[in-house]
């Protein structure tokens, strides 16, 4: 397959401008759509945001930051946002209606041969494969937040994918400075999420029923595995937020209790995780 220059990233939000300006920084040529012209005129600002974090994280230079910068275009008009796709990365809100509405509309507009990925992180391809009217060349392309140094590219296609879209996005995910993995057969939560929740919320558990501290916790988890962070170290990055809304949304009675706590004791109080300088750690 020739090699894929052009890149269209659709829904411009937390992960769609991370993954555009990623590509862009790699040297793709980008053009990002969004819904209203109110959201893509905060583009370039996210843009400038991003750049601070690049040079922070990557030691990007002014002149690199330039470059990335003029290969990125925003538009709202779709059919124009997709003539000279060679893939497109879909990077709506996690609704699977809304999902498949898009994918119709980008199916009947791409040119023939485009590859189509979703970085949806909890729909599976097989669900909105059919609604894009190519389903052969529909794959998840999943990414993680702060994807420039959390750089993991899930390539997970569904039992219909063309494996030649799979290699091809493998490719892709490589040349955009992503470590690719291969996800050989569909799983909910990829390989990532499938072993970090199960981990997560054991710690929850031991948490909210008083076995430990959260200090002694993590202690315990990196002193024995040898990883570098214990798994309250890893939720103050994930945010007290979504904690909150995990716990929520699962509803069993314990879950329902942390969700409690998360948010009398860190929520309420401002302590919303790394970002804001204080979550279960102190920032
Ligand atoms: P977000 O809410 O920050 O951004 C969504 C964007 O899509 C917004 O800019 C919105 O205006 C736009 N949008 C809404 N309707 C649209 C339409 N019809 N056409 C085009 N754009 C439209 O969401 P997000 O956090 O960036 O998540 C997007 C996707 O990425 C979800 O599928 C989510 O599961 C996945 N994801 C998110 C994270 C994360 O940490 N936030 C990590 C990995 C994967």
């Amino acid at each position: 397959m020739a090699e894929l220059q052009n890149l269209t990233v659709i829904g411009s939000g937390v992960l769609g401008s991370q993954i555009a300006f990623q590509a862009a920084y790699f040297g793709k040529n980008v053009t990002v759509y969004d819904i209203s012209d109110e959201i893509v005129a905060k583009l370039p600002a996210k843009w400038e945001r991003l750049s601070q974090l690049y040079v922070r994280d990557m030691a990007a230079t002014p002149e690199q930051l330039d470059a990335a910068r003029a290969r990125l275009s925003e538009t709202t008009d779709l059919a124009a946002a997709l003539a000279d796709a060679d893939v497109v990365i879909e990077a709506v809100p996690e609704n699977l209606e809304l999902k498949r509405k898009v994918w119709a509309q980008i199916g009947a507009a791409a040119p023939s041969g485009t590859l189509f990925c979703t970085n949806s992180s909890t729909l599976l391809p097989s669900a909105i494969a059919d609604a894009t009217g190519h389903p052969e060349r529909f794959l998840a392309l999943h990414f993680a937040n702060e994807v420039w140094r959390n750089n993991t590219g899930e390539v997970m296609g569904h039992a219909g994918t063309d494996p030649a879209a799979v290699t091809a996005v493998l490719q892709f995910a490589g040349e955009i400075g992503m470590v690719p993995i291969h996800v050989e057969k569909e799983q909910p939560g990829y390989i990532l999420n499938t072993l970090l929740v199960p981990l997560l919320s054991a710690a929850t558990h031991l948490w909210i029923n008083g076995v430990a501290e959260v200090e002694d916790i993590d202690k315990t988890w990196r002193t024995a595995t040898g990883s570098p962070l214990g798994p309250f170290q890893i939720l103050d990055h994930v945010g007290m937020e979504t904690l909150y809304q995990i716990n929520l949304n699962t509803g069993t009675e314990e879950s329902k209790r942390v969700a409690e706590r998360v948010k009398t004791e860190y929520i309420d109080k401002g302590y919303l995780g790394m970002d804001s300088g204080r979550g279960f750690y102190t920032y």
